[in-house]
């Protein structure tokens, strides 16, 4: 993986090894594109990387993985590439802890999960799930025709509408109007009225869209919160091994991945672009693929950023950052019985402690944890703002705040696994200037855009030779989605106007 770098004009360059990255790297590696992957860390997989430290593989962001299920996308992508995921499938996506004790279980099969629902919170809160089920089936039969969303071009158009127009004709036209509505409407619209569920929903769309029920838009809502029935899994060394699995097919397939190489600066040369690295790497590429923040990309660019990332504001004016806590933990404090991911929920508004995620390695993986032992990460979303404003300005406190949330998380936490401050003999917090350090996304902004409206995720298109591929763009965050959007950027950037010295493809993907 870590070969001397070697330019050849005409190579498409992608910069970072991020889910999102390997993956289009991936699908053009396999259609015989000359590919090189730039990493600036030691490990692939950025946010869903999988990190070792005093015995320990801990994943660092994602911890939980969906789209494993037949025909879902992470299949989907591992049937192209030729990859067998080793995963471990779960009956069990995750519990979810909300006041007053009450515990429900996010079963991966939908009539179970109807069954808990309708157990929970009576037929009314039913009908939602019916409703988010069928709408997730309807657009995971469209997303299979990878629709050029959003469109950049009058080609793009008339494609999308011509699948558009197929993919309506095989439904009931009794649909139409209901989906229109959720095209244009937030998922409240179609909540009843009960706290305890609408808590459940805003906890469950908070960690796939990024936003509560009241501001999600409606078929994102619906295909978020699909994540569960997606086959959810578990993989032997940790969520990393999703992306070490995609740097290994890069490689299979002719590509190549260099890892400790930052990327200082990407600028025009002739028609090509001319990449340099912290490292003192030149290397030339007629298309530049940003696995990156669009700051990020807009930084590295500088004067040659297209007028899309000129027009940034200064900072992301929403979206989140995240405050984890990495345990090492006496597997005592551990039922043998126990799922493995957790959502532990307080009260609205959620975040900052009010609403966590928890997960545990699992106890088969004997490779996450010295022997007797479990990993376990935490998560919760938490505003940038005051996190940074502390760091320049007040380093102790700084140091407070970060010592408070490690005492309220391991306090939530609590409900989960009773004794776990106790068992924890190892205690790592990361807030989000830790998430700048080590992926180096701008102000450690994670999660990409709140899913509010359907023109949110942006295309991967940044002007001639230069794409985007990160939660930035549709359809946004989590594995399963960089990885579609991996798919996306390489089938567009296959079917754009290429520089001479690149080669047409040998294997098929669909043109965008
Ligand atoms: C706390 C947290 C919990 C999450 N939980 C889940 C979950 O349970 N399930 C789920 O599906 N998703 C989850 N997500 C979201 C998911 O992790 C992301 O959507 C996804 O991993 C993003 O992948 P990416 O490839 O777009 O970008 P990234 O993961 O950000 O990858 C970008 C890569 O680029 C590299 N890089 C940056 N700058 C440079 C440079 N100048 N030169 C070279 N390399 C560079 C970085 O080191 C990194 O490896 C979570 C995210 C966070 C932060």
């Amino acid at each position: 993986m870590t070969m001397a770098p070697q330019t050849a004009p005409g190579e498409v360059i992608v910069i970072g090894a991020g889910v999102g990255g390997l993956s289009a790297a991936a699908f053009l590696a396999r259609a015989g594109v000359p590919v090189q992957v730039l990493e600036a860390h030691v490990y692939p997989g950025g946010c869903a990387g999988t990190f070792f430290h005093q015995g320990y593989r801990f994943d660092a962001g994602a911890t939980l993985v969906g789209g494993f299920g037949p025909g879902a996308p992470l299949d989907r992508v591992g049937q192209a590439l030729g990859i067998r995921w080793p995963v471990h499938l779960d009956p069990v996506a995750m519990q979810v802890h909300l006041p007053q004790g009450l515990r429900v279980t996010r079963w991966a099969d939908g009539p179970k999960w109807l069954a808990e629902v309708a157990a929970h919170f009576g037929p009314s809160a039913l009908s939602f799930w019916q409703w988010q089920m069928e709408t997730a089936d309807a657009l995971w039969a469209l997303m299979s025709s990878m629709p050029p969303w959003p469109p950049d071009s009058p080609a793009h158009l008339v494609r999308l509408a011509r699948q558009g127009m197929a993919w309506l004709g095989r439904l009931s036209p009794a649909r139409w109007p209901g989906l229109l509505r959720d095209a244009l409407g937030k998922a409240g619209s179609r909540l009843p009225h009960h706290p305890a569920h609408r808590l459940l929903v805003d906890a469950q769309l908070l960690i796939s869209a990024q936003t509560t029920a009241d501001h999600a838009n409606a078929l994102f809502a619906a295909a978020a919160l699909d994540l569960a029935r997606l086959g959810v899994g578990h993989l032997p060394g940790g969520v990393g091994r999703v992306a070490r699995e995609l740097a290994a097919s890069v490689v299979r397939h002719g590509g190549q991945v260099h890892l400790r190489q930052e990327v200082t600066r990407v600028a025009r040369q002739g028609s090509g672009w001319r990449i340099t690295t912290r490292r003192g790497l030149s290397l030339e590429a007629s298309h530049v693929i940003f696995n990156l923040p669009p700051w990020n990309a807009a930084r590295l660019l500088g004067d040659d950023a297209p007028p899309r990332l000129r027009r940034l504001p200064p900072r992301p004016q929403d979206g989140w950052g995240a405050f984890t806590l990495y345990l090492g933990v006496d597997e005592g404090v551990v039922p043998a019985d126990l799922p493995l991911h957790h959502q532990v929920v307080q009260g609205e508004p959620l975040g900052e402690g009010r609403s966590l995620f928890l997960s545990i390695s699992p106890a088969w993986d004997q490779d996450r944890a010295p022997a007797g032992k479990r990993a376990i990460t935490l998560s919760t979303h938490t505003a940038l703002a005051p996190w940074w404003a502390l760091f320049h300005q007040d380093r102790e406190a700084y140091e407070a705040r970060k010592q408070a949330y490690t005492r309220d998380l391991l306090a939530q936490a609590e409900r989960v696994l009773p004794g776990l401050a106790e068992a924890a003999h190892l205690v790592l917090p990361g807030t989000p200037i830790t998430f700048q350090r080590f992926t180096r996304r701008a102000w450690g902004w994670v999660g990409g855009w709140p899913q509010t409206h359907l023109l949110r995720g942006w295309s991967p298109t940044l002007g001639r030779g230069r794409w985007l591929v990160w939660d930035t763009i549709f359809p946004g965050q989590s594995l399963p989605a960089v990885a579609l959007g991996g798919l996306g950027v390489a089938s567009r950037l296959l079917a754009a106007p290429r520089g001479a010295a690149l080669p047409a493809p040998r294997l098929p993907v669909e043109p965008g």
